[in-house]
């Protein structure tokens, strides 16, 4: 007797036997030989794959986090146009969702992809060992099984992922609109309306869900109908054509080796599919990153403490021929405009609704750019003088957003707590005229204010705004509406106290009520984009009867 070479399964087993020296040894020992052989590697592997297993997870999810960062950086330094392009929820999971699906969706199934290949590899030589023929069928079957599935399921599979995350970030915008424009909808009695339709997407998203889900298990039942079809047909032909020794020994080859390819195979295809599908997930990622990398403008992420003092900042504004489009738009254009605003004065931009004074501000500020020609800014680009002297302007867009936070949290937006000086803030709460506004509130300048500022009024939203733009004491005060909230008499005193600042501030307001521009040193007159008259109050009154009008309608 000897040993398992006795039973001849192959000619491979027995030089293998023979190899490790342990041909001569009877059965049991061979057995407990080749058992402590393959549990001393077993432990290892494990052991060895657990470890590894932990560091690519923390270096997929690590690198995933870079990644969303440098994409977010990416974007921020683009321009408004490129940031308006997408909804926010299709930025969330861009920068979200659609990273984790490339690292760890993508990179993390090819990392397990390749290990099993490797698996696939030793087991594949070491069933060459025993049996060559055997082996070669199990390989042929399980890899076309593997194909034809992936091709069949492929496209279905890449098609239900990609709707199901349009699916989602289309729950979200609802969610997020049912909330946001909640006192519309409420008036309106229509909450049900949402109710249906987001419950409705849920349902489809749930659909696709268990569909993925699906798709990923009939691999399983069909490789697992292919095993026993196979060790069945193996018997069938094994003990018609071999003896009954041979026959055994082939059969218990082929069941020893499937059961342990097939599951690889089954990773294997599983893996691809999640390639596919996460990739079908990540598009809105890879699509940001491919038109965020026409005109890369990394922030460098030095943020240095804030310099209030704008050391050889000049706040003058030269502005030569400028002329922009929006992408889509063709009803309007900024055409030709040629401006000079001097240090400390006055200017004012009136002109009807839809006139482009906000678009005009937007490129003056470098939050548009221009077609063509300049605007310098202490004779920098906008964009360069920003990055030079971070806070020597301050703007009140036409609409403030207000975070959820505090009113302290608002004034001094993008700061850390204390790095702008206390008296400073005080000072510009006064001039914001919000003293009496805060002193009402239960905790102060701490008070908690809501989501976009909803626990406050309009005007008292208005002013916060003005607080946060004036707080980084600006060399340059763009007011773009922004008291149009606000009573007559809380705008006088304002308007009182931001005229004070003329004497180191260079103001540009956009005019609500004609009324606070009537001391301007300039004013422009825009209509369809264009200046149509310029100079003092007095001077465009006389210039344009529509202006004429305008004052008369209002009594000034
Ligand atoms: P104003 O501030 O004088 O009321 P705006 O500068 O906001 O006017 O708008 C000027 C014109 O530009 C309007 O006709 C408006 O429809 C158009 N417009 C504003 N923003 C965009 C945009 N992002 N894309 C296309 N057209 C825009
Ligand atoms: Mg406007």
């Amino acid at each position: 007797f000897y040993g398992v070479a006795s039973k001849k399964p192959g000619d491979r087993t027995y030089k293998l036997l023979e190899f490790l020296n342990l041909s001569n040894f009877n059965l049991k020992h061979q057995i407990i030989a080749i058992g402590i052989m393959a549990s001393v590697f077993l432990f290892f592997k494990s052991v060895i794959s657990l470890y590894l297993n932990r560091k690519v997870l923390y270096f997929l999810s690590r690198s995933a986090a870079k990644s969303s960062s440098t994409l977010l950086n990416l974007l921020l330094g683009s321009n408004l146009l490129t940031v308006n392009k997408r909804s926010i929820q299709e930025i969330i999971w861009s920068l979200t969702t659609g990273i984790q699906m490339i690292f760890v969706g993508i990179l993390g199934a090819s990392l397990s992809i390749l290990t099993d290949i490797l698996l696939l590899l030793i087991l594949f030589s070491g069933l060459f060992i025993a049996d060559l023929f055997t082996t070669l069928i199990t390989i042929a079957i399980f890899v076309s099984i593997g194909l034809i599935l992936n091709f069949t399921m492929r496209n279905h599979y890449i098609k239900t992922q990609s709707i199901l995350s349009r699916i989602l970030i289309a729950t979200n915008e609802k969610t997020n609109e049912v909330i946001l424009s909640f006192r519309e909808i409420f008036v309106r009695g229509r909450q049900l309306f949402y109710a249906h339709e987001i419950s409705s997407l849920r349902k489809q998203s749930a659909d696709s869900s268990a569909e993925i889900a699906f798709l990923q298990n009939i691999s399983k039942y069909v490789i697992e109908l292919i095993l026993v079809i196979g060790i069945l047909l193996i018997i069938g032909t094994q003990f018609a054509t071999q003896s009954p020794g041979r026959a055994v020994g082939v059969i218990s080859i082929f069941i020893a080796s499937a059961t342990r390819i097939a599951p690889a195979i089954l990773r294997i295809q599983q893996g691809l599919l999640t390639i596919r599908g996460n990739a079908a997930g990540a598009k809105l990622t890879f699509d940001l990153l491919a038109e965020l990398k026409q005109d890369i403008k990394i922030f460098d992420n030095s943020l240095g403490k804030p310099d209030l003092n704008y050391q050889g900042f000049n706040p003058e504004i030269i502005i030569r021929n400028l002329n922009f489009k929006y992408p889509g738009n063709s009803e309007f254009e900024i055409k030709n405009i040629d401006l000079e605003i001097k240090p400390q004065t006055f200017f004012a931009i009136v002109g009807k609704s839809g006139s482009g004074k906000s678009t005009l501000v937007d490129l003056i500020l470098g939050i548009l750019q221009p077609d063509s020609g300049k605007i310098l800014i202490s004779n920098t680009e906008p964009s360069e003088t920003i990055k030079r002297w971070p806070g020597a302007i301050g703007y009140v867009p036409q609409e403030v957003f207000l975070q959820n936070g505090t009113v302290y949290e608002n004034i001094t937006q993008g700061f850390e707590v204390g790095e702008l000086p206390n008296e400073l803030i005080e000072n510009t709460v006064q001039v914001a005229q919000l003293t009496n506004v805060i002193d009402n509130l239960n905790n102060g300048i701490q008070s908690q204010i809501g989501d976009r500022g909803s626990k406050l009024s309009g005007g008292q939203r208005q002013r916060i705004g003005i607080a946060r733009a004036l707080v980084t004491k600006p060399k340059i005060l763009v007011l773009d509406e922004a008291t149009s909230s606000l009573d007559s008499d809380t705008e006088n005193k304002l308007s009182n106290e931001i005229l004070t600042l003329k004497r180191s501030t260079t103001l540009i307001v956009i005019a609500h009520r004609l009324s606070t521009i009537k001391n301007a040193d300039t004013i422009i007159y825009l209509e369809k984009g264009a200046i149509v008259a310029s100079g003092t109050f007095e001077q465009v009154r006389k210039l344009l009867p529509e202006f004429e009008n305008q004052i008369n309608q209002m009594k000034i």
